[in-house]
């Protein structure tokens, strides 16, 4: 008799694992700069992001797996954005939210970090200035695209 007449259902241990740890993501919202309102607006009720398992930000990072890093970063602030990381406990993945973090933006200067995938790795990067909510939920569903792809490897 097959397997799901007699009340069972088949998968893979990667393909469950990838499925669970996509739709339950504990943020931790690394804040800087004025990408923050936008941030604010994809959280609140209006676009919900606990539609798709992210609604829920963790204030310390030990707690989170997803590291959404918005707004301007500076060379001064960089080694406290590495620490953050790094105290975050694997898997863990990087949202990179604005173009400030994904390339410095239009702060081409001595002063801000040129991307922050040159502190930290990063797995997912959200462009605009800042980004429309509906650009950051696109940015969302490719990480959950990722994650469910990687299974139990992680990263
Ligand atoms: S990307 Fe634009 S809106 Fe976002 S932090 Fe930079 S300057 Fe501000």
């Amino acid at each position: 008799m097959p397997l799901m007449e007699a009340g069972f259902a088949a998968s893979r241990l990667d393909a469950v694992l990838g499925w669970a740890r996509k739709y339950s993501l504990f943020q931790y919202p690394f804040v800087t700069a004025c990408c923050g309102m936008e941030y604010m607006s994809v959280a609140a009720a209006h676009y919900d992001m606990d539609r798709f398992g992210a609604g829920f930000p963790r204030f310390s990072p030990r707690q989170a797996d997803l590291l959404m890093v918005v707004g301007t970063v500076s060379h001064k602030l960089a080694p406290v954005l590495r620490r953050i990381y790094e105290q975050m406990a694997a898997p863990k993945w990087v949202a990179a939210f604005g173009v400030c973090t994904c390339t410095g933006g239009f702060y081409d200067d001595y002063a801000t970090v040129q991307g922050i995938d040159t502190i930290i790795p990063v797995d997912v990067y959200i462009p605009g200035c800042p980004p429309r909510p509906e650009t950051v939920l696109h940015g969302l569903l490719l990480l959950q695209d990722k994650i469910q792809r990687q299974g139990r490897r992680g990263r």
